[in-house]
């Protein structure tokens, strides 16, 4: 493929995303960030303004409206003590950015799009009421539910939910030739992963997850099969969730395939 890819995303001041903004640009892409400060759009994607202000920021940026490949990264962590916070960062700002970017998608080069997920998931006993509300698109009752509910439910809900939206996007994408996968990591050594660690009360159960391959993951091994997952290398994958988490999913659900 020639020609440069310009690819939005957010989050891309920390962590994950940092580490797949730096991946993207070693490999030629421009890319145009989103986070609350200092990338090349600040907008807070936990408001509907901001997630206006994110989306018209990236596009107002491009040379002509269309994009090749989107990463919606930005989220926050099972400890912070607001979970409204965690319901609208993790699952509306990153519906509202993808959905917000998918018509400049559609113009680029064969596109593609990666949703930050994660391996808690397949780990967390589900709560229905809150994905259900999550699905139907009802901001207000999921953050008066989540505020009910516990740190790292919450946080796995949006991000169930938020694998459930897009993989029902799965044909409405296709027709518009545009490729929406998942990446589901477990631990990853970012300053969110240090949040939960501090924490008094989830820290010491970090250790509980056994990962077969001995440790966390680096933040450059969650960003090398995103990159993946966004080139054309990987032309026929979508509507995929890929775990990249050491083998904590594989190992605690063998038989779930
Ligand atoms: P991080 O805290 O290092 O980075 C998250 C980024 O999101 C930060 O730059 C932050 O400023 C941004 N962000 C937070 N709230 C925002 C808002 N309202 N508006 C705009 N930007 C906002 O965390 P990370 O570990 O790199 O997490 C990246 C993604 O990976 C998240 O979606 C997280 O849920 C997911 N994840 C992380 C782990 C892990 O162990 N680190 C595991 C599984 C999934």
């Amino acid at each position: 493929m020639s020609g440069v890819r310009t690819v939005a995303m957010t989050g891309s001041a920390s962590g994950i995303g940092a580490a797949v903004r730096a991946r993207l640009e070693s490999d030629g892409c421009t890319v145009i960030g989103v986070d609350l400060r200092g990338q090349e759009v600040d907008a807070d994607l936990s408001t509907v303004d901001g997630r206006r202000s994110a989306v018209e920021g990236v596009l107002s940026r491009t040379d002509d409206g269309t994009l090749d490949a989107v990463v919606a990264c930005a989220g926050l962590g099972p400890q912070v003590e607001r979970h409204e916070l965690i319901v609208s960062v993790n699952y509306f700002g990153a519906v509202a950015v993808l959905d917000g970017w998918l018509d400049a998608l559609a113009g680029g080069r064969e596109p593609a799009a990666v949703a930050i997920c994660s391996n808690s998931i397949s780990i967390t006993p589900e709560h229905p009421g809150l994905v259900e509300i999550l699905l139907e698109g009802d901001e207000d009752a999921a953050r008066d539910l989540a505020a009910e509910i516990d740190g790292p439910t919450v946080y796995a809900m949006t991000k169930l939910a938020l694998g459930r939206a897009l993989r029902r996007r799965v044909t409405a994408w296709a027709e518009r030739r545009v490729r929406l996968n998942l990446v589901a990591p477990g631990p990853v050594y970012t300053p969110l992963f240090q949040g939960t660690l501090d924490d008094p009360v989830l820290g010491p159960l970090v250790d509980l997850l056994p990962v077969p391959m001995g440790r966390p993951s680096e933040p450059d091994e969650i960003a090398a099969p995103i990159a993946f997952l966004l080139s054309p290398e990987s032309a026929m994958i979508h509507g995929s969730v890929l775990f990249v988490d050491g083998g904590s999913d594989a190992l605690l659900r063998s038989d779930h395939v």
